[in-house]
């Protein structure tokens, strides 16, 4: 089957890593990909959101199946572009269509889904300039912290925790009158602060059937200690101690049963990855957000736990046959340890030379490239997120020594990555 993947992070290289061994694809494309993707298929100059000529290049390869790493061309319609267009209606695409991607998409419609089913999360108003005055009202009697959400797609921009009124009251005006996001922020959410530890939950759906993939603990802040500004994560383990039997289990009647019922009771057809961003409160599971694709970096670490084919898994995907399948998983641990270019989450430099990616590695580590490009027989920085290394252990200890072990001989101008991945659990 020749497949083409879209996107160009570590998730990307991590899926053409993971298509790359099965036995059923036999050409991989990846557009636009980085320098790691290249070693796992062709690259193609083409940008995922260029529907138009992704169409064009999807005829001229015979690509039989799509599968989407990032949200935007799900929530731009992708899913509906191929299904609406004649010649391209044969072919699946593994995601959403653009009114499932809304999960994601609309921070608005996926507090009103979860209030309809009965899913637990926190509790929330939605404010826009017609209501704007409300919004202030509503600000000054609610309780410290508050979360102002944009309600739409902001790079991961668009949540702010609030310390003080003050500070509640700047973001609420500098969303809804000033568009800090654009038309992100038209409308907002604002929401009850939940208090508790997060574990990232994956799900693959057929839209009638699910799989329940490895779950991880992904860790956002720059510093050490979890102290810092915020990215797009620094590292990942997987399991999570925490998400026991008891604990996914609940997880899975009070969340992703309903979350699945309720797609097909509003006629939604999802066929792909639901990333559900859990707090644990006590005992009980809350939902923070939805995603509709998998995470970065934690698809680095929970993809190569699974042992099953994933065009295999894609496939049932497509024909809705996912009940036939059952999720076969590596009992190890996994650590991923992201290295980020100096200045990152703020403004950093591209370009320079990575040394070191040619060592021998043994073979429970894997490197996984994200903002790389190859130059000639170099590769360069090309992101704030330049790679990661997952690596395999008994123990989340081991497993965190084994990556920085790799890291210690991979170089770059400015490098930096946490040693501290997994401290919690050590
Ligand atoms: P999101 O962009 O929705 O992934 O949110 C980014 C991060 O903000 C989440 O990973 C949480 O750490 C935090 N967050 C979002 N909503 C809440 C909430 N209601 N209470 C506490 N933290 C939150």
């Amino acid at each position: 089957m020749k497949i083409l993947l879209l996107g160009s992070g570590g998730r990307e290289h991590a899926l053409a890593w993971k298509l790359g061994q099965s036995r059923l694809c036999s050409q991989l494309y990846i557009a636009p990909g980085n320098a790691g993707t290249a070693d796992c298929g062709i690259n193609l100059d083409l940008s995922p959101t260029d529907f138009e000529n992704i169409k064009k290049y999807c005829l001229e390869l015979a690509i039989e199946m799509v599968v989407v790493g990032p949200e935007e061309p799900l929530v731009l319609g992708i899913v509906d572009f191929f299904a609406n267009a004649p010649e391209l209606a044969k072919i699946p695409v593994i995601g959403p269509t653009a009114k499932g991607a809304q999960l994601e998409g609309s921070k608005a419609f996926s507090k009103k889904f979860m209030m309809r089913y009965g899913i637990p999360t926190a509790s929330y108003r939605e404010f826009d300039l017609d209501n704007y005055a409300e919004g202030i009202s509503y600000l000054e009697t609610h309780p410290l912290p508050i979360v102002i959400k944009a309600d739409g797609l902001a790079a991961g921009k668009g949540v702010m925790i609030c310390h003080s009124y003050v500070e509640a009251m700047a973001e609420y005006e500098l969303m809804l009158q000033y568009s800090k996001f654009g038309e992100a922020s038209r409308k907002i959410v604002v929401e009850e602060f939940l208090d508790g530890i997060e574990l990232s939950v994956f799900i693959l759906t057929d839209g009638k059937n699910f799989l329940v993939l490895p779950e991880a603990k992904d860790y956002k802040k720059i510093g050490e200690g979890d102290k810092g500004l915020n990215t797009g994560g620094m590292g990942a383990v997987s399991p999570v101690s925490f998400a026991d039997n008891g604990f996914m289990k609940k997880i899975s009647d009070r969340i992703i049963k309903p979350t699945i019922s309720g797609l097909q009771n509003e006629e939604i057809d999802y066929k792909g990855f639901i990333f559900i961003g859990i707090i644990k409160i006590g005992d009980d599971p809350f939902v923070i957000e939805y995603n509709c694709r998998l995470g970065d970096p934690e698809t680095e670490a929970i993809l190569p736990r699974i042992k099953n084919d994933l065009v295999e898994l894609f496939s049932a995907v497509a024909s809705q046959q996912l009940h036939t399948i059952e999720i076969q998983k590596d009992k190890r641990t996994i650590c991923t340890i992201m290295a980020v270019s100096r200045g990152y989450p703020g403004s950093y430099e591209k370009g320079y030379p990575i040394t070191g990616l040619d060592n021998p590695i043994s073979s429970d580590s894997i490197v996984f490239q994200a903002g790389t490009v190859k130059e000639e027989d170099m590769i360069l920085t090309n992101g704030g997120r330049v790679l990661c290394v997952s690596s395999f252990a008994e123990t989340v200890g081991d497993a965190v020594l084994k990556s920085r072990k790799v890291l210690e001989n991979i170089d770059f101008d400015g490098i930096y990555y946490r040693r501290d991945i997994g401290f919690e659990f050590l």
